[in-house]
């Protein structure tokens, strides 16, 4: 099997009104014919504008994402959003597991398991994020503990490129500080490991994103390590500009 094309996604978090629309047709006026065979690209907006973001997109071939979703379908679960709503929204990505929900709401791998699972479940491809804390990778624990993370919140069957995993050190992330591309190539290869031991050698078709500061100055260095397989960007990715110039890596 050909390796896949590279994801680079917009966390556009809690961020974006009305007027930020604009940004979306700005990325999808840059985005060409001839970088659109290089790299696919994802917004994951605010749920509220995913609707008109959808809309905004029709023919653009640019992908759209939910930033978490519950479990379950529907139900009596006041303010929650089902991956089965991100769809007929529009989205075809769901992020689960961002280490601003494990912290914020204390998500745990298994719940992560189970949303990951329900965004399969609604035709989604999950965007399953790990990575450890400054305090564990100084102790040297990191890779025991993304390990750790993907064992508890990977789906246990799932077609391996419906999934995209994204390696997220907590301590890069809104920090400016990111690891060193070494560091980068050591866990992105643990993690592959990983998928193979889960998936078997269909593995190689998961995209394996880093994540945490990448911005137009440092997306080169970042991404172009083996098995980074493209990026997850917050901050970077709320100016068409900048977001674009990420992608453009890869022409
Ligand atoms: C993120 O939160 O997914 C992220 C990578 O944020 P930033 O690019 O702003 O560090």
């Amino acid at each position: 099997s050909s390796t896949p094309r590279p994801l680079v996604a917009g966390n556009w978090k809690m961020h974006g009104l009305s007027a930020s629309l604009g940004e979306i047709e700005a990325v999808a006026g840059g985005y060409d014919a001839a970088l659109r065979e290089k790299v696919e690209l994802a917004i994951c907006p605010p749920a509220t504008l995913l609707e008109r973001a959808s809309r905004l997109l029709a023919g653009a071939e640019i992908a759209l994402g939910g930033q978490d979703c519950h479990e379950r379908p529907s139900g009596a679960h006041t303010g929650d959003i089902s991956a089965e709503m991100l769809a007929d929204a529009g989205a075809s990505y769901v992020i689960v597991g961002h280490s601003e929900r494990r912290a914020d709401h204390g998500e745990s791998d298994a719940l992560i398991r189970a949303k990951a699972l329900a965004g399969l479940r609604a035709g989604l491809s999950p965007i399953v994020c790990v990575g450890e804390t400054r305090a564990e990778r100084d102790a040297g624990r990191a890779s025991a503990i993304v390990e750790a993370q993907l064992d508890g919140s990977l789906p246990r069957r799932a077609a391996p490129d419906k999934l995209v995993v994204a390696y997220e050190p907590v301590w890069a992330i809104g920090s400016g500080l990111t690891p060193t591309p070494l560091d980068v190539a050591e866990m992105h290869a643990a993690i592959r490991a990983r998928l193979v031991i889960h998936f078997g050698t269909g593995a190689a078709a998961t995209r394996i994103l880093y994540g945490g500061s990448v911005k137009a100055a440092n997306a080169a260095e970042l991404l172009r390590v083996k098995n980074v397989d493209g990026a997850l960007v917050g901050g970077a990715s709320l100016t068409a500009k900048e977001f674009l110039e990420i992608a453009e890596i890869y022409r």
